[in-house]
């Protein structure tokens, strides 16, 4: 561990020293006004650089680059463009170590998921490299007196808000498509984790993408942010975060009629019948949930179980949740690291008391650890309902919830009883049943007798409040790009 902290802090130093600076027309500059703001590391709270505190003026420069540097990249052959994004994945590859360590000290994420976290970011620019070419494909729909031609082209100059979860891999995922496809992008990330978005910005920068095609503006949500969100030069805006804050930027982009695509929160079920294989549907339950600090979108914090197994099923859960390791992120054997934020670990612990004030019982967990950093013990709820703020609420932790359902009804009901859609998990070995019951789950993506595994090509996204639009394959260039009719007379 000593010597993993000794390497992080290596990485690191140059931020601490010079601070996390804008990237704009491919320069690294300062916010205009000059102001910084401290960036603290979630493991002890020690200070681990400045940044740049950036507002409407920044974003306007910004915006203005990516404009000017629009044309230029967007007829560039796609072949070039792919070229270059394959070098942005080189980058990533060649940088993986300092990109995961940074990771795991700027956001607390265990070491374990982000050496892969880095490395997803690399296949990201490789998948939307090799589309890159396709990316304006069309089709021929001929009628008697026209040859009509669909084309796409790429929409403008686009802005991406990120959040603090797996920061660096989510920006690869939003931003290699938009290059992709051909616009040029203006890049606002989390606040809380700004080190990896610098980093990959650099990388971009070295594997020869031409000044302005991708620019980085650093600050808080309610200043840089929102003035990406209303910037006239803006087309797009692609946001990943909580359900409340896409609300906002829908009323912010509303004046200039702006196109959005919204990944956002959940409380994705994952449910399990007494038919199911108990051993993996046990392993995925506690993984889905208890990895990546439970700061994960796709996380399964609600355990629905069909009574005649749920005290058995509960049981072995307990004891595994008891002997998950919590510790320093950098240490290979964590699984989980301290929560991001003071304000964040003051919300998932506020929910030990709710629960208990609800009628639930803390089978595991539940008290943080004394002592400095965000950590919060792996925490277990039973003995609760469904209408229970702890079966209903984003906690956005390692904290699980069972609910216990009799017949397949009432888990299709409490399923869906939430305001999210995100995901579901189903674990049945009656496939007749996990057909009918996945046709009805109200979620953008399902998996059944799985955990979450990820393919590029397929459409990945939310129903309800946790989003609108579809990322992946096909999909992303949808959003990136204009459907363009033309009709030839013969
Ligand atoms: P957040 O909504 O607080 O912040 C996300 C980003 O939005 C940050 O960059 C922030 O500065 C910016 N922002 C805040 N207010 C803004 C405004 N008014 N205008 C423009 N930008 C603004 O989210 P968070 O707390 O950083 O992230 C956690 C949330 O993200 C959780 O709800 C989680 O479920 C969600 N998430 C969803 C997915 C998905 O794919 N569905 C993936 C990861 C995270």
């Amino acid at each position: 561990l000593s010597a993993n902290i000794t390497k992080a802090e290596a990485y690191l130093a140059r931020f601490k020293e010079g601070g996390v600076m804008n990237h704009i027309g491919g320069k690294s500059v300062p916010a205009l006004s000059g102001e910084t703001f401290e960036n603290h590391s979630p493991v002890d709270e020690e200070f681990l650089c400045h940044v740049a505190k950036s507002g409407a003026a920044d974003i306007d420069a910004a915006a203005r680059s990516a404009h000017a540097a629009f044309a230029a990249w967007r007829d560039l052959p796609a072949t070039n463009r792919k070229k270059i994004l394959h070098k942005i994945a080189d980058g990533i590859e060649a940088r993986a170590e300092e990109i995961a360590f940074a990771e795991c000290l700027d956001t607390g994420q265990p070491l374990r998921f982000m050496s892969k976290a880095a490395l997803r970011g690399a296949e990201n620019f490789r998948f939307f490299a090799d589309r890159a070419p396709a990316a304006r494909d069309g089709q021929s729909l001929p009628s008697p007196t026209l040859m009509n031609v669909t084309t796409r082209v790429p929409i403008g100059p686009v802005g991406v808000i990120t959040p603090w979860n797996t920061p660096f891999m989510l920006s690869t995922w939003k931003i290699a498509p938009a290059l992709a496809a051909g616009c040029t992008v203006v890049h606002k990330p989390a606040e809380f984790s700004p080190v990896t978005a610098s980093i990959l910005c650099e990388i971009a920068h070295d594997a020869g993408l031409p000044d302005g095609v991708w620019n980085l503006v650093n600050g808080f949500g309610e200043d840089a942010g929102k003035a990406l969100t209303e910037h006239k030069l803006i087309k797009a805006i692609a946001f990943v975060g909580e359900s409340k804050t896409g609300s906002m930027i829908m009323r912010q982009g509303s004046e200039s009629l702006k196109r959005v695509h919204f990944e956002l929160g959940g409380k994705n079920p994952v449910i399990v019948f007494d038919d199911a294989d108990l051993d993996r549907a046990l392993d995925a339950a506690i993984f889905m949930i208890y990895s990546l600090n439970g700061e994960r979108c796709t996380s399964s914090s609600r355990l629905l179980l069909q009574k005649s197994i749920a005290g058995e099923f509960i049981d072995k859960l307990v004891a595994r949740v008891n002997s998950i390791r919590v510790g320093h992120p950098l240490d290979r054997n964590t699984e989980i690291g301290p929560l991001i934020h003071q304000t964040h670990f003051e919300k998932v612990c506020s929910y030990f008391d709710i629960a208990q004030k609800d009628g639930a019982t803390i089978a595991a967990g539940g008290k943080a650890p004394q002592g400095k950093g965000h950590y919060v013990r792996p925490t277990l709820f039973t003995n609760a309902t469904p209408d229970m703020r702890i079966a209903q609420e984003e906690i956005f932790g390692p904290v699980l919830t069972t609910l216990i359902f009799e017949t397949e009804g009432e888990a299709l009901e409490i399923a869906n009883g939430v305001d999210y859609g995100l995901t579901g998990y189903v674990w049945t070995q009656d496939i007749i049943r996990a057909m009918r019951f996945t046709d009805k789950l109200e979620a953008g993506m399902i998996w059944v007798n799985s955990e979450n595994v990820r393919h590029l090509p397929t459409p990945f996204g939310g129903v309800k409040a946790s989003g609108i639009g579809r990322d992946g394959g096909d999909w992303s260039f949808e959003f990136y790009m204009e459907q363009k009719h033309i009709g030839f007379a013969i």
